[in-house]
């Protein structure tokens, strides 16, 4: 079986790490690679801080307009590419084929915008701020920039830095998630025919090893890190402890409010693949549902109703809406959380547990799940569960709600459904979370915006994407000038 290679200085190279972590398909546990894991991936990391520190010479001078050319053929290739990566996302991390061709889609949307860096990096001018003095700020590159990705958007997250990183004349090192290394490989490929600068940009493979090596290595100067909240804590911590610029995104735990005014149906539906899409694998999956007022016994029935309806299985098989959990630890984690919930006292309504798939019975297949009377000071309401269970809670009224929102110690997000521009502006003001949907399932901000979590979903300052990413790989240079008169030569 093969080994993956990583991809540095401009070639795929063989790993210093012979021992190896298997990659499987969570649908059926089909071996699908071998990827390098262990302390020797320390090597791979310096060998490709040697090669991106080299690259970031010349290329930092490069002319903005010049550093962005590469990314519009990007697009194009990642466009001509784009069932067969969401091919491979399915395959490695369980998804259905639509929901990794739409994966895809806003990883594309993210090099598009950064294609408007040279507008972006623009910045500020004051004339005669003192008597013939003028100052202006300056936009520089950073230098050696790292990103660690998570396996549940594989071919997504990586690009709400890379193309930004690049754009704003850093080199870049890639290490994605062991558990789904292949969509990245493929991506690479792409990467390799774009003729950049050896070195510019750089894919290691490994785990904590290559993660510390990337954080202790003084050559590196940023980090973007996406993943669970005890590690984007650590990686934040300490990056910053060894004098880096951090930006770590965290885990989540949303919670989504329905007025009583709201619209069953399409709310239900909406809340269904929200809870269920991705498998509940989704750092803006709807996980606690509020029903407030009267509308409880209503919107209970809706959503059992749309959860029911839901397909479950392989990915790539026609029809199918939700495909298995990552791991067959992670399902024995879902199941226990669910167990736990019913020891706190609340009512099982839909059970997956114990899900067969047909063809796929060794699969890490969980069915939609749905508990209510979850008790609202509970464990399980606080603990992010990421599988397709749903937690319904009953308040009486939206400054309820609201204060139940502002208890999560995440701040991914938080929607509410509502008919009422009111209730709509009420908590749009007050909801705590950096992402914030009015009769939205999903609150994913477009590429030109930041993906802004708060609280334990995010450590340090300026989020992935859009300006932010921006903003996040160039550090300001202020000039302050003086021409004095005297000085100047009349001609
Ligand atoms: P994870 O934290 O287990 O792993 C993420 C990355 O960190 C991987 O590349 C892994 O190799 C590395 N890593 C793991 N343990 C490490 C350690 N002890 N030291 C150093 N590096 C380590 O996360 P995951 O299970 O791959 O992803 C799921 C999590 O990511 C969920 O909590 C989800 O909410 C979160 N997530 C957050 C966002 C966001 O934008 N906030 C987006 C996607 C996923």
């Amino acid at each position: 079986m093969e080994v993956l290679r990583n991809y540095i200085n401009g070639k795929w190279v063989e790993s210093h790490e012979s021992a190896t972590l298997d990659v499987v398909n969570p649908a059926n546990q089909e071996l699908l690679a071998k990827v390098p894991f262990g302390n020797l991936t320390v090597a791979d990391v310096k060998d490709a801080v040697a090669a991106a520190s080299e690259a970031l010479k010349d290329w930092r001078r490069n002319p903005v307009m010049r550093r962005v050319q590469p990314l519009y053929r990007l697009k194009q290739l990642l466009e001509e590419n784009q069932d067969e990566i969401a091919r491979l996302i399915t395959l490695e991390c369980g998804k259905s084929f639509a929901e990794s061709k739409a994966e895809m889609q806003r990883g594309i949307e993210n090099v598009e915008t950064a294609c408007a860096t040279p507008t972006l990096m623009q910045s500020e001018f004051s004339e005669n701020v003192a008597s013939g003095i003028d100052e202006f700020m300056i936009r520089q590159a950073v230098g050696v920039c790292a990103c660690i990705s998570p396996f549940n958007f594989p071919g997504m997250i990586p690009f709400w830095f890379l193309p930004y990183a690049i754009a704003c004349g850093n080199s870049f090192i890639l290490k994605p998630s062991e558990k789904v290394p292949l969509t990245m490989m493929k991506v690479f490929e792409l990467i390799d025919q774009l003729d950049l600068p050896k070195g510019l940009v750089n894919l290691v493979h490994g785990g904590k090893e290559s993660v510390d090596q990337l954080l202790e290595h003084p050559d590196v100067r940023a980090i973007s890190f996406v993943g669970s909240t005890p590690v984007a804590r650590y990686i934040y911590e300490r990056g910053a402890a060894n004098g880096k610029r951090v930006q770590a995104q965290g885990g989540a735990k949303n919670p989504v409010i329905v007025m009583p005014d709201a619209d069953i149906e399409m709310t239900s539906r909406i809340i269904a693949d929200s809870v269920y899409g991705c498998a509940g694998q989704r750092c803006l999956a709807a996980s606690n549902i509020v029903a407030v007022g009267d509308t409880n016994g209503l919107i209970r029935d809706a959503l059992v109703e749309a959860a029911r309806n839901k397909t479950t299985g392989f990915g790539l098989d026609e029809g199918m809406e939700m495909g298995p959990v990552i791991t067959p630890e992670s399902k024995v984690r879902v199941e226990g959380l669910i167990e736990k919930g019913m020891a706190e006292g609340a009512r099982l309504l839909l059970d997956g547990r114990n899900a067969s798939i047909p063809g796929y019975e060794k699969g890490n297949f969980i069915k939609p799940t749905i508990l209510e009377n979850v008790p609202i000071d509970g464990e399980l309401i606080a603990t992010e569960i990421f599988g397709p269970v749903m937690s319904l809670v009953h308040l009486e009224n939206i400054d309820q709600a609201i204060d139940f929102v502002n208890r999560n110690k995440f701040g991914n997000m938080s929607c509410l459904f509502t008919t009422s521009g009111l209730n709509a502006r009420t908590f749009r003001n007050h909801a705590d979370a950096g992402n914030i949907g009015i009769n939205i399932g999903v609150a994913a901000p477009m590429a030109q915006f930041p993906f802004s979590g708060w609280n334990d979903s995010f450590f340090g300052d300026l989020h992935g994407q859009g300006r932010h990413a921006i903003e996040f790989f160039t550090q300001t240079k202020v000039v302050i000038e003086r021409w004095p008169k005297e000085w100047s030569r009349k001609f």
